[in-house]
């Protein structure tokens, strides 16, 4: 059993969704911590194991639409953990995907917090997982690439080079990529991807209200307005997507 250590901060995953695949480890430190500031992305059920008046959103603040800000979040870490708290961090997945873990990971490095990393199951291998696509498969792709679709309207321009992953072949996950879809695909296109490459979304990946689009990099827009696809969902790019066409009926 993990006991969760006053002054220590534990940078958690929570997982895909699916409350089933929480680590042992994060379900005790979520039972035990005296204070967890958690994201919206982890599920209801998994935030019911927090004992109550523990837990802190600070995916949104109360009364209001807005986000509590990153520097806020760090602050508050290091309050917590002077003072003496055991304190859960917790993000959907795993913390150090997409999921500023490293920057708030520095953060308490700087300032003297000691810190442990908790990891997660993470969305772009486990939500094209259950929906019947190996990331990586002997006939189809030797590497995998995960990156950002820059959904987030607070990002700079993006700083994904399309045309080298174009070329780099292997399979190409996209996270937060549902908006700009049309974007990219087309950007791979003009970098001399075939067209006809396999392409699937996988919306709330291992959640109950999974859905899945299938196509390819030219009809993939067409599918995801179709299906209605919608934020939080994976792309899922290259010949493995196809995989899904022959493993499907035997799926649960
Ligand atoms: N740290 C997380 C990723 C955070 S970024 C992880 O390791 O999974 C948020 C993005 O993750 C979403 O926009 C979406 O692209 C993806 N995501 C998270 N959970 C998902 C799920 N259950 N199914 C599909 N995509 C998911």
């Amino acid at each position: 059993m993990t006991t969760a250590e006053d002054g220590t901060v534990y940078l958690v995953g929570s997982g895909p969704g699916d409350p089933g695949l929480l680590t042992v480890k994060a379900r005790d430190l979520l039972e035990r911590a005296d204070v967890v500031l958690h994201d919206r992305l982890p599920g209801p059920e998994i935030l019911d194991l927090i004992p109550d008046g523990n837990a802190e959103d600070v995916g949104k603040r109360a009364h209001s639409d807005k986000r509590t800000s990153q520097a806020e979040i760090n602050e508050r870490l290091v309050a917590y953990a002077n003072a003496g708290k055991s304190v859960v961090r917790l993000k959907g997945g795993d913390p150090f995907v997409f999921g500023r873990g490293g920057e708030e990971a520095e953060y308490l490095a700087e300032h003297g917090v000691t810190f442990e990393v908790v990891p997660g199951v993470t969305s772009p291998v486990a939500a094209p997982g259950v929906a019947g696509i190996p990331v990586t498969h002997r006939d189809h792709a030797s590497s995998v690439t995960f990156v950002t679709g820059h959904e987030d309207p607070t990002k700079p321009e993006s700083s994904v080079d399309w045309a080298a992953l174009a070329e780099a072949g292997g399979t190409i996950v996209v996270l937060m990529g549902v908006t700009r879809l049309p974007d990219y695909t087309a950007a791979l296109r003009d970098a001399g991807m075939d067209p006809e490459t396999p392409v699937a979304l996988v919306e709330r990946g291992t959640r109950p209200n999974q859905r899945v689009a299938t196509g390819t990099l030219e009809t993939i827009v067409a599918a995801r307005d179709e299906v209605g696809i919608e934020p939080p969902a994976v792309t899922v790019i290259g010949g493995v997507a196809g995989v899904r066409e022959e493993l499907e009926a035997f799926l649960r």
